[in-house]
């Protein structure tokens, strides 16, 4: 019989805590402290604590976030800042607005994240800061990018857009590097009602000055000291994001379970479930599998109701719009590879189990009807 398992679903989130969310709201509308009221501090505050970190910062995005923090640490034109092959287009473009260069690394086979030991072949002289990107939900080997940082003397900047909550060893990821930014776009582990971001530093400078540069650069009233951008978090999204924040790790236990399912169910049927590394605790922002036969399992999946997504599907090294960083097909191989393999299957809190199963039980299918479990 035929189900409909959708990719997210954001309406399911939000029924039981629609009570909670409408008495914040309605809050923020009557009192009209649209820009930056006492609801943006409040969640800095309790965002900063959830993270282990001593600073907090919101922002309109998760990109604005990334740029700020690189902003802040004074990189722009003539550096060089190292980035993943394998990511979303922002980390790279928070780069790119800054006038430094992006210096794409190839991921760790296996995993889907930074290699260190290709980060260490890609540093020059130029090279001033390394993006790790925690992808997926699950931490980037930190230990090792942090200690190749120290000999060179870099800033990392954590990219935990869809991390929130995770660990490496017992420390959150966002408390890892010298700052890190997260996204609250909605879909994200946490996600505001619409666009939104956060900074978070242990560096009281670097959170002195983003809170400048956010606000028109300002530190008192048309005063502006720093670059007078507007990056501000609205107090309406503030104030869903802190009834949001309680749920977290609730919702991160939730899909921690649907992915043990997941891993468990998938067992002999021909696709590789995710890694998950030593002392770390993934929030399972996607579940992605590598599949040989990809987009065949992709359109059998669909015609069978079950929506699934490809993060990413072209590397940034081959987008148009990066064309101009010089990189050819073939020099991130890892990258190239797995892009053709992945394929991320439906992933929330509210997924009911059963529909865990319904996929599962779809992928064993299509692999044994066809009799294509090639290996990957
Ligand atoms: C979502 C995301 C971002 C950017 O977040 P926005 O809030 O959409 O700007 C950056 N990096 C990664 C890995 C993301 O998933």
């Amino acid at each position: 019989m035929l189900q409909k398992v959708p990719f997210v679903d954001l309406v399911a989130q939000h029924q039981p805590i629609q009570d909670e969310v409408n008495r914040a709201v309605m809050a923020v509308l009557t009192k009209a402290n649209f820009i930056l009221g006492s609801e943006v501090e409040q969640f800095e505050q309790e965002f900063a604590a959830y993270c282990g970190t001593p600073h907090a910062v919101g922002v309109d995005s998760g990109l604005s976030a990334l740029k700020l923090a690189l902003e802040a640490y004074g990189i722009g034109p003539g550096d060089e800042v190292i980035v993943p092959a394998n990511t979303f287009i922002a980390t790279a473009a928070a780069v790119t607005f800054t006038g430094a260069k992006v210096v794409l690394v190839d991921i760790r086979p296996n995993s889907y994240n930074l290699d260190p030991e290709r980060v260490e072949a890609a540093i020059t002289p130029r090279t001033k800061a390394i993006i790790p990107v925690h992808l997926y939900g699950t931490p980037a080997p930190m230990d090792e990018i942090m200690d190749i940082a120290r000999r060179h003397n870099l800033i990392v900047i954590e990219d935990a857009c869809q991390a929130h909550g995770a660990y490496y060893q017992d420390k959150r990821a966002g408390s890892l590097g010298h700052a890190a930014a997260f996204s609250f776009y909605p879909a994200k582990n946490l996600g505001a009602a619409g666009d939104g971001g956060i900074l978070v530093t242990n560096d009281e400078q670097v959170a002195e000055k983003v809170r400048a540069m956010r606000n028109c650069g300002q530190k008192e009233k048309y005063h502006h000291i720093t670059t007078p951008y507007n990056h501000r978090l609205d107090t309406l999204h503030a104030a869903v994001l802190s009834v949001k924040l309680r749920r977290l790790d609730g919702w991160n236990e939730a899909r921690g379970e649907r992915a043990r399912l997941y891993n468990r169910l998938l067992v002999g049927s021909g696709v590789v479930t995710p890694e998950v590394p030593a002392n770390t605790v993934p929030v399972w922002h996607l579940y992605v599998i590598r599949a040989a036969n990809r987009d065949g399992l992709k359109d059998y999946l669909a015609e069978r109701g079950i929506s699934t997504a490809l993060h990413y599907p072209i590397p940034i090294h081959t987008q148009p719009f990066y064309q101009n960083l010089g990189y050819r097909e073939g020099d991130f191989p890892i990258t190239e590879q797995y892009a053709k393999q992945i394929l991320s299957l439906p992933m929330y809190a509210e997924l009911p189990l059963e529909a865990v199963e319904y996929v599962a039980d779809a992928i064993q299918h299509y692999v044994s009807e066809r009799q294509v479990a090639l290996p990957v």
